[in-house]
């Protein structure tokens, strides 16, 4: 592409047509800019928890400060084996058959191999089924592989269970998998264990992947339990997804790790790609790899500072959860299912009350007006522009300060 001057731009790749990750987007400039001015903002938009004061458990930056001068090299492409051990065992506990080492696959964080995960699966066209609203990396990643993300709706007013009748007349001849979020980003919905066995069974009809994030396995509230679908897919290959950005609060770390299980016979040439575009990114940080096997074998319900201690009542991440689910449904016309899990609020503003026909100006305007940064629902594959997606990490003062700008705010913008 030639310009006026006979200058060749450099333009993008045709394959990012279509791709879009909002979550870091035009919002997010917009905050950086307002922050190189001088101002304050209030963010409520990234799920790290480290800025937010929850430090790491002790002992994980202990085993990396350890680890530093040994882990200078490369590792196994797949990962060091300690940390696909620990990760093996963890399954097995857990009531996974069969699987060892090399089962496991190390990356950079879940995120890394997602995208390593799409891109041996996905040929020109196929088709992923993905939650709508999902966690944005997935659509992103199945259109960037060449594929078709179709998203089967979550019904709110069922606290956004996906329907699974609803979602099997959206499978086609060019379905390859589907994606299953528990507990779910940004919903905060917790699966039964009769809906998890429902996708492992509709996914071993039709022959598909059971792409089963969940990295926020061990963050859930009021007793909830989560159930991991790796228990209920022994006739189909199921690949889960966990790691240590949001239960050991080590997001920086870059730390994840993929678990292939059930039938991986039939799958065979998959996992072959697989580990070939494993090998051409060499190995995950080593360093953090090591992380793997400590923060493994705490083990639930361990110190003060266990993901499950902050999650239980009188809990910073719960306490957290219930002030801003109680601000937030106290402003006229908003609602919110109360999540089970994760660290996240999905709420709706009826459309009745706050006609907003471009949810991504909205949360723009919201942010130059009370300097609060949200993310808003379309960034996450909602069809609608009627949702907004809060991070409950801030603690109490700070999210009552921003919530409560945004109620000032919603009342000027209110239908009468
Ligand atoms: N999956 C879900 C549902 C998430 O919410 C996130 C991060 O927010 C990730 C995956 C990516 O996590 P990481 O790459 O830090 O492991």
């Amino acid at each position: 592409e030639w310009n006026n001057e006979r200058v060749r731009l450099i333009t993008q790749s045709s394959k990012l047509a279509g791709v879009r990750y909002d979550v870091r987007g035009p919002i997010l400039q917009e905050a950086e800019r307002l922050e190189r001015a001088g101002e304050t903002i209030l963010k409520l938009n990234i799920g790290n928890p480290a800025p937010f004061g929850f430090d790491a458990p002790p002992e994980i930056v202990e085993e990396l400060r350890r680890i530093l001068p040994a882990a200078q090299g490369y590792s196994d492409s797949r990962g060091v084996l300690p940390a696909r051990e620990a990760v093996a065992r963890h399954y097995t506990e857990l009531g996974v058959p069969g699987l060892g080492p090399d089962d496991v696959t190390i990356g950079n964080g879940v995120s890394e191999l997602i995208s390593l995960v799409l891109q041996a699966l996905i040929s020109p066209g196929d088709e992923i089924l993905v939650p709508a609203p999902d966690y944005p990396l997935w659509t992103a990643q199945v259109t960037l592989s060449g594929g078709r993300a179709v998203h089967y709706p979550c019904d709110e007013a069922n606290g956004w269970m996906p329907d699974l009748a609803a979602i099997e007349s959206l499978v086609t001849p060019r379905t390859t998998g589907i994606v299953l979020i528990n507990p779910n980003n940004p919903t905060g919905a917790v699966y039964s264990p009769e809906l998890v066995r429902g996708f492992a069974a509709l996914a071993e009809r039709h022959g598909l992947v059971l792409l089963a994030d969940e990295i926020y396995d061990r963050i859930l509230y009021d007793g909830a339990a989560h159930e991991h679908a790796a228990l209920h897919s022994a006739e189909t290959l199921c690949l889960t997804f966990g790691g240590l950005s949001k239960t050991q609060r080590v997001a920086g770390y870059r730390s994840g790790w993929l678990v292939a299980s059930g039938d991986r016979e039939r799958a065979r040439d998959f996992l072959e790609g697989l580990t070939l575009l494993a090998n051409m990114r060499m190995c995950a940080n080593v360093p953090a790899q090591y992380a793997i096997p400590v923060a493994l074998s705490t083990g639930p319900g361990v110190g003060e500072s266990s993901i499950e201690a902050l999650c239980a009542p009188g809990g910073r991440l719960r306490e957290q959860r219930d002030a801003a689910h109680r601000l937030l449904t106290a402003i006229p016309g908003v609602s919110c299912a109360l999540p089970g899990g994760a660290m996240y609020l999905f709420p709706r503003l009826d459309p009745a009350v706050y006609p907003i026909a471009d949810d991504q100006h909205f949360v723009i305007e919201l942010l130059r007006a009370t300097r609060v940064l949200v993310t808003n629902g379309r960034g996450f594959n909602l069809p609608t522009p009627d949702h907004l997606r809060f991070v409950t990490l801030p603690e109490v003062p700070v999210l009552t300060e921003a919530i409560g700008r945004i109620a000032e705010y919603l009342e000027t913008i209110r239908v009468p």
